[in-house]
């Protein structure tokens, strides 16, 4: 036995190598080494290159040009395959997130399997993070022979057809995600639209009136809203919240959490009965951010969509002590019952488009700003409330303290952002702009009144934007100061502002009776958390990423979710517009289809050799990977094996690291192809 085990030791690798130098010899792999103009060229000698893998084994062809992903790069790969029966293509070029569904479609239409295509990433890997051009070469050379090891031993493979649920969620219910739901239902497909509040509108329905054009925002949004609400393709769910997500492209299972509302929607008439009765009158209102107040059983707002109410449960008599229940009393329809429950739903979901928003930065982190200590120090949200029609003061513009009409007002941009000892080093987009807007309402509802506007540069980019900042100062007098704040103090009734005149080269004090700070514009609380749930990437702030910031803006990193709104990163309403309707037309493309090809890089388990310890059941976080029984002839159960489901798998190889027999594999990433690549390198 001894002998036998022996002699197969010295077998088995002669064997390995004798099969491997046959798939060497057979193999007749093109080497095409891209220029990318500048970006490869530059810095790395192409003709050395194509010298070296001339000369490497099982290479037929090795060529270079200046753009192989142009029309004629593209066509010269696909004579090559044809004119040299090319077994396996190489493109040395750029990542393959940029073109390697490009140069595969390329190799499909000259005859070869597109998955005996791969790409040697010469550009990021190598040309753009080398400053010496010889040892830049040489990187190139040894990963461009990796990737040829790779290829020689590619499989073909092919697309795996799954079906698609024609239902789309949208996750958030301000104007990004009404405009997505609505573009999506108004071509026929149904859409399920979650708004974790007990009304539709998002911070739209919190502004006054909205740059550059100044049209009341609540007139463009209301109209909207109740458009939402009503269509026959669209299901709200308000107040709810999506618990989790599973599955696939064209395949999700949602979860959502429908947060009682103690109120039955159905017999609700909106009559506000309940909350004119309510004894609790003196919450701080979230929508007027604090400005005004509510009462414990509530709508946000007069226009709110749906208009029923909610029970803040925190703050109701009944609920803390078991007393009071006078806005059942109240309630002519019966629609109120303390003894609702949540309620989950499961829902099939083809498509996902996030649309959940931002907020406006903690202004506690202000203290030299005096947010928090002085009443008359507001934040630029809480000024819409002011001059909203619908707000706490009926638009007239009050001082939060004595409800007098202020006669001087500082506006302090950039608090917050492009600030790095804050966290914030970008540029929040919208701060100029409704500065500007804020100085012009103010003047139009207080003639004489005073503003003096302390900025770092005027960011005016967008359609009338730069004419709307120009307006303020010319025709409304805004005094424009560039320079940053030190301090605000109270000082006589006063707010006094220090600050600096950089143009004029001195400090200034400013004796003001209201300061309003543009605060940055920051991920929503749980940003990062709900990318989490729902399977999707995000940058150091909390703003989901896209796929590829300029070719695929509006996707994410996951096939299937979508992005809309300032969730991905700070926008107006425009641009968010813009791009909700950009991602229901990506949603609307997905439904098109009856079946949609994934890549079929999926893993696969030897059930001869798997020794059946689960590892791989718990690792996978797709929950892919089930418990299969092997049964003899008479149908006993021999052992039990793990199957993955490759409707499920995402391929993302968890499973094979975690598999102590060795017997899980991934399809394109095999653990052949693996070490080839790896021993290509030395
Ligand atoms: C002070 C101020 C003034 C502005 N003035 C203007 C202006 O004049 N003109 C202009 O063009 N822009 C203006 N803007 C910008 C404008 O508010 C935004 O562009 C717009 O609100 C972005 O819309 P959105 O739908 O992406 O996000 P949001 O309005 O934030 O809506 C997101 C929605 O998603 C919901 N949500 C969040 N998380 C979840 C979850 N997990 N599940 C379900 N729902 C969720 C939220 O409750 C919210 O309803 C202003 C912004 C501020 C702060």
């Amino acid at each position: 036995m001894w002998i036998v085990a022996a002699r197969c030791q010295v077998l088995i690798p002669v064997i390995i190598a004798a099969s491997y130098k046959n798939i060497v010899t057979m193999a007749k792999i093109g080497v095409f080494i891209c220029h990318c103009g500048e970006n490869i060229a530059g810095k790395v000698d192409t003709s050395r290159l194509v010298a070296a893998l001339e000369d490497h084994p099982g290479v037929a062809v090795s060529v270079e040009y200046k753009y192989f992903c142009s029309d004629p790069g593209q066509e010269s790969v696909k004579r090559a395959i044809r004119e040299n029966n090319l077994t396996g293509v190489v493109v040395a070029a750029c990542s393959p997130r940029m073109h390697e569904a490009t140069f595969r479609k390329a190799c499909a239409e000259a005859g070869l399997n597109p998955y005996l295509c791969e790409i040697a990433n010469i550009r990021e890997h190598c040309s753009w993070v080398h400053t010496d051009s010889d040892m830049a070469t040489e990187k190139a050379i040894d990963i461009t022979r990796s990737i040829v090891e790779k290829v020689k031993l590619n499989n073909t493979l092919h697309p795996i057809e799954v079906p698609v649920t024609r239902r789309a969620l949208v996750i958030g219910g301000g104007i990004a995600g009404i405009q997505a739901a609505l573009d999506i239902a108004n071509a026929g497909q149904e859409v399920v639209l979650v708004e974790r509040e007990p009304s539709l509108g998002g911070h739209m329905a919190q502004l006054s009136e909205t740059f550059p054009t100044l049209d009341c925002s609540q007139c463009i949004m209301t109209p909207r809203m109740v458009e939402a609400a009503q269509h026959p393709n669209i299901r709200l769910l308000t107040y709810s919240e999506v618990e989790s997500v599973d599955g696939y492209i064209g395949n999700f299972k949602v979860r959502i959490r429908m947060k009682s509302r103690f109120v039955d929607t159905q017999a609700c008439t909106g009559c506000g009965d309940c909350y004119t009765k309510c004894p609790v009158k003196k919450i701080p209102s979230e929508f007027d951010c604090g400005l005004g107040k509510r009462t414990a059983i509530f709508t946000p707002f007069a226009q709110s969509v749906p208009n029923n109410p909610v029970i803040d449960k925190a703050n109701c008599i009944y609920f803390k002590n078991g007393k009071c229940k006078l806005c059942v009393k109240a309630c002519k329809f019966d629609a109120i019952d303390f003894t609702f429950e949540d309620q989950y739903l499961d829902l099939e979901i083809g498509a996902i488009v996030v649309a959940t928003g931002f907020q406006v930065q903690d202004t506690a982190m202000y203290g030299e700003y005096g947010y928090g200590k002085y009443a008359d120090v507001i934040t630029g949200l809480q000024f819409e409330r002011l001059a909203s029609a619908s707000g706490p003061t009926a638009g007239k513009i009050r001082r939060p303290s004595d409800q007098k009409e202020p006669q001087h007002i500082v506006f302090i941009q950039c608090a917050g952002s492009r600030d790095p000892s804050k966290g914030v080093r970008y540029c929040s987009k919208i701060c100029c702009m409704y500065t500007a807007k804020h100085a012009m309402l103010y003047t139009h509802k207080v003639h004489g009144g005073k503003t003096s506007i302390f900025y770092m540069d005027i960011r005016a980019a967008g359609k009338g934007y730069d004419e709307f900042t120009r307006r303020a100062i010319e025709e409304d007098e805004a005094s424009y100061l560039r320079g940053r704040v030190s301090k605000v103090w109270e000082e006589n009734g006063k707010l006094m502002v220090r600050g600096v005149d950089t143009l004029l080269g001195r400090p200034v004090e400013i004796a003001a009776d209201m300061v309003v700070l543009a605060t940055a514009m920051v991920p929503q609380p749980g940003a990062k958390e709900f990318a989490k749930t729902i399977g999707i990437g995000y940058d150091e702030y909390g703003f989901y990423n896209e796929a590829h910031l300029k070719l695929r803006p509006v996707e994410s990193s996951t096939a299937g979710i979508f992005l809309a709104g300032a969730c991905q990163s700070p926008k107006d309403i425009p641009d968010s517009v813009s791009q909700a309707s950009a991602s229901a037309s990506k949603v609307l493309a997905l439904f098109s289809k009856d079946k949609l090809e994934r890549e079929p890089v999926i893993a696969s388990c030897n059930e001869a050799t798997c020794a059946g310890c689960w590892g791989c059941v718990l690792a996978c976080p797709y929950n892919a990977i089930e418990k299969k029984d092997i049964l003899d002839r008479s149908g006993r159960l021999v052992k039990q094996v793990a199957s993955v489901n490759p409707g499920l798998c995402q391929g993302c190889g968890t499973c094979v690291t975690f598999c102590r027999s060795n017997s899980i594999d991934l399809a394109g990433f095999t653990e052949k192809q693996i070490f080839a690549e790896v021993m290509g390198l030395s």
